[in-house]
């Protein structure tokens, strides 16, 4: 997915490269940046779907359209043919997902890169919210997954690490961490709020399911505004909570856990 320039981020209506008409396909140049995967040797082609300035498209996002943009072209016969004027020109360096290639995407330095529009013109916003939505998810299934790997790590680690007496210890000798009020209170409340999590997105992928699948010919439309509601949400909160429960997994683990 190709969105991202250095001056278009968030507001991805500031973006500048353009499509231009060339026969029945189209010429993009322009540079993005960010590109996750944007070059690797992992597949023999790869194919860019490139967010671009409409010909005759409006300022803003209305005028953006959905370009299908190959590293290689593909020939008649379906076999790989001539490489396409595209290039990565630098790779980001980033604190961590070193595995994940983020590129900087120059298009159409020479005579422009050859693209495909994909669905209609000035309508490729609503062709990219397509994977978006699909990698909001995702991205928020991981927050899930990292939030439920911090609270299993603690849990074992609190039972395991023997230190302190709890206030209401009887016995002699010293504790697992586990039985001190407020490691409890951290677990449970990791605990509780993880359970959150996995409902609100099973809840939300049932949605898409009904939304794609529902006998009720009105219903598709119901939920699949119900499901465009709930996509940000997860994507959005499920990430917050992954890094807060996450940050209450290294507390748990105190220094020597830390070490
Ligand atoms: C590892 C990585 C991989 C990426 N992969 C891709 C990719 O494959 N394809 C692609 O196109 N892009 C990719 N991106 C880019 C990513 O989509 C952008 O970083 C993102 O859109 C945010 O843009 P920005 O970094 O310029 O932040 P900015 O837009 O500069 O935002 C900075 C801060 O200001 C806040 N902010 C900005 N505008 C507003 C507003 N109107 N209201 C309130 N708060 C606001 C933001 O929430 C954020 O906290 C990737 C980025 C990273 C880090």
């Amino acid at each position: 997915m190709n969105l991202t320039e250095p001056q278009a981020g968030s507001d991805v209506g500031a973006m500048r490269t353009r499509a231009t008409r060339d026969g029945d396909r189209y010429r993009i140049k322009g540079q993005k940046i960010f590109i996750t995967y944007g070059e690797h040797d992992l597949t023999p082609n790869i194919v860019h779907m490139v967010l671009a300035r409409s010909p005759d498209g409006p300022p803003g996002t209305a005028g953006l359209s959905l370009y299908l943009v190959p590293k290689f072209l593909v020939n008649a016969d379906g076999g790989l043919g001539a490489r396409n004027d595209l290039r990565a020109v630098s790779l980001e360096h980033k604190l961590g997902i070193h595995a994940s290639p983020t590129c900087v995407m120059a298009y159409g330095d020479n005579e422009g890169a050859i693209g495909f529009l994909v669905g209609e013109e000035n309508r490729g916003m609503e062709c990219m919210f397509t994977m978006m939505n699909n990698a909001r998810l995702q991205v928020g299934l991981q927050g899930l997954a990292i939030a439920e790997r911090a609270y299993q790590q603690a849990r074992d680690f609190a039972r395991a690490r023997v230190q302190g007496r709890p206030v209401t210890a009887t016995g002699p000798g010293a504790f697992p961490i586990l039985h001190h009020p407020d490691v409890r209170r951290m677990l449970a409340s990791m605990k509780a709020r993880i359970a959150a999590m996995r409902a609100l997105i099973y809840y939300t992928a049932a949605t898409i399911d009904r939304a794609h699948h529902h006998p009720d010919a009105a219903a598709p439309t119901k939920f699949q505004t119900r499901a465009d509601l709930l996509i940000p949400v997860v994507k959005a909160w499920c990430t917050d909570q992954g890094v807060a429960i996450a940050s209450l997994g290294i507390q748990v683990h105190g220094g020597m856990g830390f070490i």
